[in-house]
């Protein structure tokens, strides 16, 4: 996936590894299966990846591996309330 069309337009360059555009995310309960010296490779395969935007924001999570339809997140507008 070198690069991909944002719902906004624009086009997210995939093509550098590590990428700034690409995230990686995991659950804590996931992680706390982790102690000590971990594997990285083993780590990075129970992450999932996360395509952001760098123009409009928008998350892509690829939930169910990159070759899927992933969940678009839009950023919300509006004031932020801290959780209570
Ligand atoms: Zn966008």
């Amino acid at each position: 996936m070198p690069k991909m069309k944002c719902i906004c337009g624009n086009i997210i360059k995939l093509n550098d590894i590590p990428n700034p555009n690409e995230l990686l995310m995991i659950s804590e309960t996931e992680y706390d299966k982790y102690d000590g010296f971990v594997d990285s490779e083993k780590l990075y395969m129970e992450m999932k990846t996360i395509v952001k935007c760098d123009n409009c924001y928008r998350l892509y999570i690829y939930e169910n591996g990159i070759n899927e339809e992933p969940i678009i997140y839009q950023l919300e507008k509006g004031q932020w309330n801290k959780m209570i």
